[in-house]
Formats: C-alpha cells, structure tokens, sequence
C-alpha cells in the first residue's frame, strides 16, 4: 500500500478526467483491487519503537494515506511538494488552519461575506486573544486591513453571494505585508480552480460538497506546499481528533473517479440555467461567474479553468421564492451545494447570511440540461402565478 505512485509521474502532463480516475491510485499489485478497500483499525500491530507510518488510527490510516495522495495530485498536478490532510468535515479544515496557524495578539483578515459558520468562527478566535478584522470578497477591500495581519482568508467564489476576488493581487499584497493566505476554494473544486499555483499557501475546501458530489459524505482537506506549516495542520488534526472514518474517505477517493465528469456536466448545466434565467424579468440579483455579463467574470475568468456548479438569484419576495421551490419537480428543497442531483433553498430561511429573502442558491446538478432548465421554467411560471 505504502507503494503508491510518485504522483510527479502519475498523472503529469494528462487531462482532468485521466487525472480524475486515477488519482491516489497505488501501484498495481496482482490479484489486488485497484483502489484498495477501506482499513478499518483503532490500532495496528505495533511490535517494538512506535515509528510510523500507521500506529494509532486517530494519528494515521492507510485509507487516509491514499485520499490524501489524490487530493494533493489534483490540488497541484506533477508538484509533488504538495501534502493534503483530509479532515472530517470542511469545518475541521478550516478550524486546523485558523487554530495551528494564529496565536493570541495576532490578527486575521476574514471575509464578511463568506460561510455562515464564520461569525461563529469569529468569535472562537476573539475569544482567544485573536483580533479579527473583515472585509467584503469583491472590491479589493482586504488590502486595507493587511496591515500586521498574520493571515488572509479568502473565500472565491464565495457562498452564497458568489463574489470573487483576485487570488494573485490577494497573494502578493499579503506575502509583501508578510501574512500568509488561505483559500476557502470549496465552491470551485481543483478542478476550477487552484489556489497554491495562484500564489496561496492553503488551499482549504469542504469535499461535503463538488469534491465527493454525491450530498452522502461529510469530508474536508487542507492542501499547502509548505512542509511546516503543514505538519502544523496534521498536528492539530491529531490534537482535536477531527478524523474522517476511513469509509468516508474510501468512499470519497471512490467519488473522485468522477468528478471530472461530474463537473463538467454540472458546470454546463450551471451555463445553461444562468442563461435561461437572463432571459426572465422575474429573476433580478442573478449571479454566475461564468456568465459574461457577471460582474465577478472578468477576474474569475483570469483565474479560474471552469465556474462552478452555483448560480444564485432573487425572485420577489418570500413567498414567491417558496411557491416557485415547491413547484418545482427535478430539484429538490435543500441545503448544501455540489451534488450530481439538483437542489435550492431560500437562503434567508437560515438567518445570518446578509440576502434578501427572496434569494435563491441554486445547485446545479448532472441531469439533461434541457430537463432541468424546462422545470425551472415552469415552477417561475407556477410562482408568477400562470402556470
Ligand atoms: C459547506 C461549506 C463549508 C463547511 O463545510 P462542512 O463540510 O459542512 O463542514 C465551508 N466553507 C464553504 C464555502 C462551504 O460551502
């Protein structure tokens, strides 16, 4: 197991869906499975000095080992510098950044706009001694708050609102006032986009989300080409516990195969639905970094290889939002983002996010497009109140 391919020859020079299918994958061993199956263990033999790789299953599993391998090769394809520690869900990502990386008396710079447990996150850190100062992700707000900052977080394209930011600019500005920089880059997947060769030093995501693709497994990762720092990530990973059980990252590795296929069939289907929704007078506020008319498209385009499986809009009010989810048939009334089948919610319902409360985050999954734009339609027409 431990013979895996060097992923700096695995799959350099190839394609996503090549890369896709074969990421993490060991050397092939006769008569065993291709992607060895999950490695359920508490503890291994362990005769004599405890050295690694596998001692104890809260420190490290083989399972992990692999996924880790796949994530790091499609985080930075052919750059094998580049470590991934996966982590039981995005939030425990996110939390091994912030607390192994700042100390009391520190400052950070995290986005007003971004994932709704941040607030939460927030006051954690203020909580501690952490300053924590915010600014917008659109409009370059963050370079006048980096002064002294010891972390920048950013979060392109961000949820919900899907604004973007310019990671390069972000990047240099940062490194040049010495913070480090962190990219919440769940909305676009490595495959849309890849933070660490944008000038990042983490690449953190929720693969809750695209990553996994299927809405049935809670995962995150942290990828960075830096060796200290991340050995201060898998070291407070091991602190905390947070540890995804290695069904979920047997499953999730399994769920990689696709994800080439998946995004480029949701990320089509995201174009096509943003474009039928342009052409209605009844949709206002709409957002889709791929639409050319975006006012994020010209940044996202500079740094991003595909836009994503969100689009986001306002219809009238509340009521209007929730007649026009309940119509419709193909796409079903949830949260979360990412998934091969369809899903919207009224975002407002949850409180915290600043949206109107007509505002719609829609999900858009790997059905026919001319389906699912059809009953998109139809449930805005039955909304409207003529259908
Ligand atoms: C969902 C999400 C998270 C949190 O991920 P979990 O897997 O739910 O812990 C963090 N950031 C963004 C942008 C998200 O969409």
């Amino acid at each position: 197991m431990e013979a895996a391919h060097d992923r700096g020859d695995g799959t350099r020079g190839h394609g996503d869906g090549t890369r896709a299918v074969r990421a993490g994958l060991p050397e092939p061993r006769p008569y065993e499975p291709t992607l060895p199956g999950p490695v359920f263990a508490a503890h291994f033999h362990l005769p004599g000095e405890p050295v690694g790789p596998y001692t104890y299953g809260r420190d490290e599993n083989p399972t992990w080992t692999l996924l880790e391998r796949a994530v790091a090769e499609l985080e930075a394809p052919g750059d094998s510098t580049v470590e991934s520690v996966v982590f039981a869900s995005g939030m425990a990502a996110i939390s091994s950044v912030l607390f192994s990386q700042l100390r009391a008396g520190d400052a950070v710079v995290l986005p007003s706009d971004g994932y709704q447990a941040l607030p939460l996150v927030r006051e954690q850190l203020e909580a501690y001694g952490i300053e924590v100062r915010t600014a917008p992700t659109g409009g370059d707000a963050q370079l006048a708050v980096l002064d002294g900052a010891k972390l920048l977080w950013l979060e392109t394209p961000s949820n919900p609102a899907l604004d973007v930011c310019d990671i390069r600019r972000m990047a240099a500005a940062a490194r040049a006032a010495g913070a480090l920089v962190a990219v919440d880059n769940t909305l676009a997947t490595p495959l849309g986009q890849r933070p660490l060769a944008l000038g990042a030093d983490f690449s953190v995501a929720s693969d809750t989300k695209g990553m996994t693709g299927h809405g049935d497994i809670l995962l995150g990762h942290v990828a960075c080409r830096d060796a200290g720092l991340i050995a201060g990530v898998r070291r407070w990973r091991k602190i905390v516990g947070a540890i995804p059980g290695p069904m979920e990252a047997w499953l999730a590795h399994r769920s990689l195969a696709t994800l080439q296929l998946r995004t480029e069939r949701q990320c089509a289907n995201a174009l096509a639905l943003a474009e039928a929704l342009a052409t209605r007078d009844d949709v206002t506020g709409l957002r889709y970094p791929g639409l050319p008319g975006d006012p994020s498209h010209t940044v996202a385009a500079g740094q991003m290889r595909r836009f994503g499986t969100v689009v986001s809009f306002v219809l009238k009010d509340q009521k209007r939002a929730e007649r026009f989810l309940e119509a419709l048939r193909l796409v079903d009334d949830a949260t979360s983002f990412g998934g091969v089948r369809s899903t919207a919610e009224r975002r407002g319902r949850w409180g915290g996010d600043a949206v109107p409360p007509g505002f719609i985050r829609f999900s858009v999954g790997a059905e026919d497009p001319d389906d699912l734009v059809e009953d998109v339609l139809r449930a805005l027409d039955v909304a409207a109140g003529h259908g």
